[in-house]
């Protein structure tokens, strides 16, 4: 014991969470997939298949979805913790793709203390996104959310569970009951078998076992070892179901403190905390969105946004366009933690006069720099600060100093006003299109 003890006292213990600051969308895959290059081990702690994270390198454009950004490159041990929603033919068939477009075969490690999405959470988050019609809140349809409820409901399947029939059976039985109640009565549909579910289990049980790993012990050892773990979280602090907008939150903590929970690392070894933002706001899925743009000046910047536009990388969904918004960032960089901002989608602003920034919010004729708590929100107006724009194309800088003049305000401007000096700077969808910010904040 106290040998280990003595390890971890020596060894330089390097967690770094990459995370969003806002809706989601902001750019995690590429700047996870862009650091991965220094780690060893890159680890998802929540969510599951309804990310989609773009990452454009030597071998493509791709969405990932379960598998972290670490995955283009060998060296690394790419990790799903106990945290993740695991939808296993999701999970192998997006292993596939990438081996397919010629990607060399990642390292791929999932926890034994994972659980399974089963076919009748995907069913059951269809079946209620219908009967909520309108009043749906846009869920990808993946299973997530009544996934979460059944682990929180104490119904759920571990990754270990489907290795022992028994206690498999046991549990999908148990899981079922409420279910075939709800599939018959309250969606008008046909009640699921449990031998059926059983066998479809069974079965992505075998294909997943050359994987599945005690991944918490794993990465105790690395942390000791002073190995460099990158944690990514997926959608962003304003999504949380604590912190952010609530009820349109999602079902799993996407902060970075959830990270030591969802990966199994102490809480005092994440040194980082990464929080990545855009230099303008995209929000997929319901829920107020203060900035939120409409009309003719949406079109434009959703179709110049991104790496092709602003669709989403899961659904294809046009995505919600807005301006900066420094209230929610802000917020969101508080909530997060955040040691460092990297703001990226700099180059998309290269068409603008001046650029608008919401530096507060109205509510009911009062002016608020805080983030409200979601029943306040709907009623905030954004009130605007316009910056000058650069009026060119940014996308082929590299360095800080190169940038335009009012680039570079617009880099002091949004760290100044989210209280966070911006580490990284990203022009472009591509992994190359990166640069570190050097130049010392002005004072
Ligand atoms: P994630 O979910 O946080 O990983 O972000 P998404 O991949 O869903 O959305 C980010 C979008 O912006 C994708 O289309 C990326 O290819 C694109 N992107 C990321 N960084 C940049 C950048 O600096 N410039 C431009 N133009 N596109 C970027
Ligand atoms: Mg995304």
């Amino acid at each position: 014991m106290s040998g280990a003890w003595h390890e971890t006292e020596v060894a330089t213990m390097a967690v770094e969470a990459v995370v969003g600051a806002n809706w989601g969308d902001e750019g995690k895959g590429k700047v996870t997939d862009f650091l991965a290059g220094q780690a060893d081990f890159v680890v998802r702690y929540q969510g599951g298949r309804n990310a989609g994270h773009t990452v454009i390198n030597e071998y493509g454009k791709f969405a990932l979805h379960l598998l972290p950004s670490g995955v283009f490159h060998t060296g690394v041990v790419n990790v799903l913790g106990p945290g993740v929603a695991i939808d296993v033919a999701a999970l192998l068939e997006e292993l596939d793709h990438l081996i397919r477009r010629g990607v060399p075969g990642p390292t791929l490690c999932v926890s034994d203390r994972a659980q399974v999405v089963a076919p009748y959470h995907v069913l059951l988050d269809k079946y209620e996104e219908e009967r909520l019609g309108k009043a749906r809140f846009g869920s990808t349809q993946s299973g997530i959310a009544p996934f979460y409820g059944d682990k929180h409901m104490k119904v759920g399947i571990q990754v270990a569970d489907l290795y022992d029939p028994e206690r498999l059976r046991e549990r999908v039985e148990r899981a079922l009951e409420p279910k075939n109640v709800l599939l018959e009565h309250l969606y008008g549909k046909p009640p699921l078998s449990a031998d059926d579910v059983v066998a479809e289990l069974a079965d992505a049980a075998e294909r997943l076992r050359p994987f599945v790993r005690d991944t918490g012990t794993m990465l105790q050892d690395a942390v000791a070892h002073g190995k460099r773990i990158l944690l990514e979280g997926q959608l962003g602090a304003l999504r949380d179901p604590d912190h952010g907008i609530y009820p349109h939150s999602t079902s799993s903590s996407p902060l970075a403190g959830f990270g030591t929970v969802g990966a199994g690392v102490p809480p005092h070894a994440i040194e980082r905390v990464i929080a990545v933002t855009k230099a303008y706001a995209t929000c997929v899925g319901a829920g107020p969105f203060v900035t939120e743009l409409s009309g003719t000046d949406a079109e434009e910047l959703r179709r110049r946004g991104g790496a092709h536009g602003e669709y989403g990388a899961t659904t294809g969904r046009p995505r919600r366009v807005g301006w900066f918004d420094a209230v929610a960032t802000r917020y969101g960089a508080q909530v997060q933690g955040a040691t460092e901002l990297t703001l990226g989608l700099l180059d998309v602003l290269g068409y603008m006069d001046e650029i608008p920034v919401c530096v507060a919010y109205e509510i009911d004729g009062k002016r608020l720099q805080t983030f409200p708590v979601p029943a306040a929100l709907t009623k905030a107006m954004p009130v605007y600060e316009r910056l000058p724009g650069w009026n060119c194309d940014v996308s082929g800088v590299r360095s800080f100093k190169d940038l335009p003049r009012e680039a570079q305000q617009y880099v002091t401007y949004i760290e100044r006003s989210v209280g966070v000096a911006v580490g990284w700077i990203s022009v472009g969808p591509h992994r190359d299109a990166m640069f570190r910010r050097t130049t010392r904040r002005a004072a």
